[in-house]
């Protein structure tokens, strides 16, 4: 075997979190990581090579898939022509036709329609005509959203009774967008697959997630089981099989009264999963890597059996490097602290719901000092 074959490198479009998560677990198989982003205080940097070049740069494009064996994504948004451009000269996994679809919540929408997987009601607003047209249809009860680049919340706006359509037109300064009717769930739960080439295919539990702010605070894995819950593997690897997915691929849906409504897919490893790190006997992280690679998929069963994560958003608590609790680990990315912004995380796991209970209510004691 060659070292190019015994050690190959992984280049990631996309230097944050999930790039830096990527490589740690990579690093034990003997993966070597470049990564590829903008800005150069991205915080993968801290693990691994990093280019510092903008994605339309296509010198520093060739030079970065020149250097990659496999090259993957730390997030959606990533230009498509970025990804065309490297996949004509490595491999590159996902495919970009998914990230086109994944970027924008019309198309992505128009899958899941023809797929015949529910979704909410919605309609296209590129006017402001539209946007009164909407907001009527919906009762005044629901989300704008970007067609495009929105993440975390971002690129949303809550339509009720009191918004006053025309200052938002003008706020969000015209563009295409989706109005969704607002949803009225029971819960929200994430549905985290993994597929190889070969169409191998494993699911983790399913995870319950609570948001605030349009942002991920918990996870809480596994899920109570529920009626829906066999609907939402089918409809996940539908989408997965359709799309000839390759790499880890994360689902969001609402389940309600009557049932299951998905909300929108994240073609890569996902803030739902970072539980998998301890929590699971093969992360999330080191699936994505197998998948791509085309090596064996590692068990996504449960470790322990229980798990929950707690993000940190603006700040790191000052706790975390003073204290060691037994099955409470913590991750600090490295990024400067700032508002709204994912500066880290915590993990839980148990072998029953009894101690997970307690370890989380532990932790939130924790973390409030
Ligand atoms: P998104 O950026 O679409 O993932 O939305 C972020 C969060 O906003 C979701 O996880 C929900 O908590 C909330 N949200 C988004 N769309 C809707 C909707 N149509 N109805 C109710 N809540 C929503």
């Amino acid at each position: 075997m060659t070292e190019k074959t015994l050690f190959p490198t992984i280049g990631i479009l996309g230097g944050g979190q999930l790039a830096q998560m990527l490589a740690l677990d990579g690093y034990p198989l003997g993966f070597r990581f470049v990564f590829f982003d903008p800005t150069a205080d991205a915080c993968a940097g801290l693990v691994g090579d990093l280019m510092v070049a903008d994605y339309s740069n296509e010198m520093a494009l060739e030079e970065f898939a020149q250097k990659c064996d496999f090259v993957t994504y730390d997030f959606e948004n990533v230009p498509v022509e970025a990804a065309e451009f490297v996949a004509k000269r490595t491999s590159i996994f996902p495919h970009p036709k998914v990230l086109e679809i994944a970027q924008d919540r019309l198309k992505e929408k128009l899958l899941f329609k023809s797929l015949s997987i529910p979704i909410a009601d919605f309609h296209n607003v590129d006017s402001y005509s539209e946007l009164v047209f909407a907001a009527k249809s919906c009762g005044n009860n629901g989300f704008l959203k970007t067609r495009r680049l929105g993440y975390d919340g971002k690129g949303q706006h809550r339509i009720t009774e009191n918004t006053n359509l025309k200052e938002l037109w003008k706020e969000v300064q015209g563009g295409s967008f989706v109005l969704e009717h607002a949803v009225d769930f029971v819960r929200e739960i994430s549905v985290i697959v993994v597929r190889n080439a070969q169409a191998e295919i494993k699911f983790y539990e399913l995870c319950e997630n609570k948001h605030k702010n349009g942002i991920l605070t918990t996870t809480l894995v596994p899920a109570n089981p529920s009626s829906a819950s066999g609907k939402a593997l089918e409809y996940a690897q539908k989408i997965a099989n359709t799309l000839s997915y390759v790499g880890v691929l994360v689902i969001e849906m609402f389940e309600t009264q009557d049932g299951l409504l998905i909300n929108e897919m994240a073609p890569r490893v996902h803030n739902s999963g970072h539980w998998s790190i301890e929590g699971a006997v093969t992360s999330q992280f080191e699936n994505h890597l197998r998948a791509g690679m085309g090596l064996a998929l590692g068990s996504t069963q449960m470790s322990l059996g229980y798990s929950a994560m707690i993000n940190w958003i603006g700040e790191i608590p000052k706790i975390a490097l003073n204290t060691k609790e037994k099955g409470i680990y913590w991750h600090i990315y490295g990024k400067q602290e700032r508002k709204g912004r994912k500066v880290g995380h915590s993990t839980v796991v148990a072998d029953n719901a009894e101690d997970l209970h307690e370890k989380v209510v532990k932790l939130a004691e924790l973390l409030t000092k």
